[in-house]
């Protein structure tokens, strides 16, 4: 009796991940969840603000800084003595400004740089306040005032970017990396993306929707089968610490790629199996796998795996981020993702997180 009681208890617990915990408010969030930027130096909208709206998402101090050309007093950012590997990006709009790699010891108080990081990182104007000539840097994206550039840096430029430290954000990671991206659906995203942030060489998994046709769906909305989206994981990996082909291993591990439509207890074309692919290598490199995995005989049924090239993907609501590392105790996690994902890590120990 025990025992069927328990049953009946996970039963009504499994089904969870289509219900209560989700149904909250969507919640608005700016940087994302932990907060990893991806460098990207090819866009091409500025970001454009109002004060107002400036205000909302930056500190007061942020805010005097970058939009009032303010100056923070020297020695006082602990980015002064920063001298980890990584890239520093404009606090108001994420662009990437400067790199680790060309910071050096400038004895002022200001975190100081030869070089920036692209040539869409900084523009250059002439600054004649305060009774002083200088020119005066600000992002080239948003137009933030981020300090000022001097002739007096070292080789090989001879510049000196003097920053204020609280216009910048920093983000330690091997200037080594190449960032890529992939876009995979196979049941409940929460379970997914714990499964790849448990993978080597991935920086960021976000949970999403992708592979419909509706712009901003809501988690109700695709629930609801009206969109065509599936639920959806946007993974950021450095390929040169993961390959697209072990990706696709993970992949393979984490679920039953036989089940149609659905992934576990999760029922329904939201939880369909999905592989995108952005180019013909990564194609290919689906279809030989798939072959030769069918050929294994470890699969008795044929793949229910769509491969469709990738179009777009919407970040899901704030609260179904992390969702498993922040809701240990919640049920479904108990009882469903975690469970899967220790019968994912079990099929590739080599392609663990250290
Ligand atoms: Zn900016």
């Amino acid at each position: 009796m025990k025992q069927i009681l328990f049953l009946i208890v996970i039963a009504s617990t499994l089904i969870s991940c289509a219900q209560s915990s989700k149904q909250q408010k969507k919640q608005e969030g700016n940087s994302g969840k932990s907060g990893f930027i991806a460098v990207d130096t090819a866009w091409t909208t500025k970001v454009v603000k109002t004060a107002a709206e400036w205000k909302k998402i930056l500190t007061p101090e942020q805010f005097y800084i970058t939009r009032q050309q303010g100056t923070e007093s020297p020695f006082s950012s602990p980015l002064y003595e920063n001298h980890e590997e990584g890239i520093y990006f404009c606090v108001c709009c994420q662009n990437p400004l400067f790199s680790s790699a060309t910071k050096f010891e400038s004895g002022t108080g200001w975190p100081s740089y030869f070089a920036p990081f692209s040539s869409k990182s900084v523009s250059v104007s002439k600054d004649d306040s305060h009774g002083m000539s200088r020119d005066e840097v600000v992002c080239q994206r948003c137009n933030a005032h981020l300090g000022h550039v001097f002739n007096d840096g070292p080789k090989p430029t001879g510049l000196r970017y003097c920053m204020d430290g609280i216009a910048l954000t920093f983000q330690k990671q091997s200037l080594n990396a190449k960032m890529s991206k992939a876009y995979f659906a196979m049941g409940c995203f929460w379970c997914m993306e714990t499964i790849f942030e448990s993978i080597k060489g991935v920086s960021e998994v976000v949970s999403g929707y992708s592979g419909g046709d509706k712009a901003n769906p809501t988690y109700e909305e695709v629930g609801r089968k009206t969109t065509g989206h599936a639920e959806a994981i946007e993974i950021l990996y450095d390929s040169t610490q993961i390959t697209w082909p072990e990706l696709l291993r993970v992949y393979f591990a984490a679920g039953d790629p036989t089940q149609v439509n659905g992934q576990g207890p999760d029922k329904g074309t939201p939880y369909r199996s999905v592989l995108f692919y952005r180019n013909e290598t990564e194609k290919q490199q689906i279809e030989a796998y798939m072959t030769e995995l069918s050929k294994s005989g470890k699969y008795d049924k044929p793949f229910a795996v769509a491969v469709e090239p990738f179009k777009v993907f919407w970040k899901a609501e704030e609260y179904h981020q992390d969702f498993v590392k922040l809701n240990p105790q919640n049920s479904y996690v108990q009882y469903e993702s975690l469970p899967r994902l220790a019968r994912t890590k079990e099929q590739v120990p080599d392609l663990l997180k250290k």
